[in-house]
């Protein structure tokens, strides 16, 4: 293997115990030889959990769309009763559900980055850790040591409490799916947030007409008052009407934010930690933001490392390294 660690300053101020180099390199670990990352098997009680909350969660969807679909039956039938009409208008919220049913799944059960743990016999106090700088776009990002997963976190990725990893560009754990959202999940997890809210707000605007129409033709037609009855009858889409409203109030915030989060590039843990102070080094502009999202974020290879100090003036010795690699060990 070559070596791709910065080699210590030759006026030895910022030398490296040996040690310590060799536990900045297993950050590196979640790649193999051939540069494919490594993927850890999540445990059989982990799966159960998404599995039950991801069910949950579709459950949620699938129930006031299928309340929704034997309205738009009734309507159908009272307005003649044609295949065509009924298909016409099922077609639509019927292809937003299967994508939001499969993005929901694809974010809940996939990987959302997580870095392989480094020698688990290694200890080192997390006070006492050295951190490790790198240099993005002129700005300097810190790594920190991570005492669980005995790795220094590359930029961006954080340790989620609960699934008890380390995960590439970290963005949040989703209490929904059980799953952190993170490098490799996050567009999955997008287009969950827009598929559902779209089906939303089509049942939403259907449920609204059905129900206004049935309100028209009872006063109108048949002159008689919107009285608690009729409520107690239009009882299914009325109340697909409260709930789906409600839905849709939180799902667009949600979209709203993570909309704003794609075009300057941050994450919600940076949103919420602001460790840039201002100055996100990763913002590259609306468009070359919109175009990492749709690619798929590839965040190796895009920082400069620095060599690992305990001192924070030492800032110099920066290392261009285009490419994570394993390096021998010292
Ligand atoms: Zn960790
Ligand atoms: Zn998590």
């Amino acid at each position: 293997m070559t070596g791709g660690m910065a080699a210590p300053q030759s006026d030895g101020t910022d030398a490296l115990p040996a040690k310590v180099i060799e536990v900045v390199n297993l950050k590196f670990k979640d790649y193999a030889d051939d540069g494919l990352p490594v993927r850890r098997i999540p445990c059989a009680s982990r799966r159960m959990l998404k599995l039950a909350r991801t069910t949950r969660t579709a459950g949620l969807i699938i129930v006031p769309f299928a309340l929704f679909v034997l309205e738009l039956r009734k309507a159908v039938q009272e307005v003649g009763g044609d295949p065509r009409l009924l298909l016409a208008a099922a077609l639509p919220p019927t292809a937003l559900l299967l994508l939001a049913l499969a993005s929901l799944v694809t974010t809940a059960l996939s990987d959302p980055g997580v870095i392989a743990r480094g020698d688990p016999e290694y200890c080192l106090d997390a006070d006492k850790a050295p951190r490790v700088e790198h240099s993005v776009n002129g700005v300097k990002v810190t790594s920190r040591w991570c005492s669980t997963c005995k790795i220094h976190r590359p930029p961006r990725a954080k340790h989620c409490v609960f699934c008890d990893d380390c995960v590439h560009r970290f963005d949040h754990h989703c209490p929904w799916v059980a799953n952190c959202v993170g490098l490799r999940n996050y567009r999955s997890f997008v287009t969950f947030l827009t598929s559902a809210f779209l089906l939303g707000a089509y049942v939403l605007i259907g449920s609204v007409h059905i129900f206004i129409r049935r309100a028209n033709e009872r006063r109108f037609t048949h002159s008689e008052p919107l009285n608690l009855h009729f409520f107690r009858t239009e009882a299914r889409v009325f109340g697909t009407i409260i709930f789906v409203g409600i839905a849709l109030l939180f799902l667009g915030n949600l979209l709203a934010f993570h909309i704003v989060g794609i075009a300057k590039n941050r994450t919600t843990n940076e949103e919420v930690t602001h460790p840039y102070e201002g100055n996100n080094p990763f913002d590259e502009g609306v468009l070359r933001n919109l175009a990492w999202f749709l690619r798929g974020y590839e965040e190796d290879g895009r920082w400069k490392r620095t060599a690992a100090t305990n001192d924070d003036d030492n800032f110099s010795n920066v290392v261009d390294d285009t490419k994570p690699t394993i390096t021998e060990e010292v």
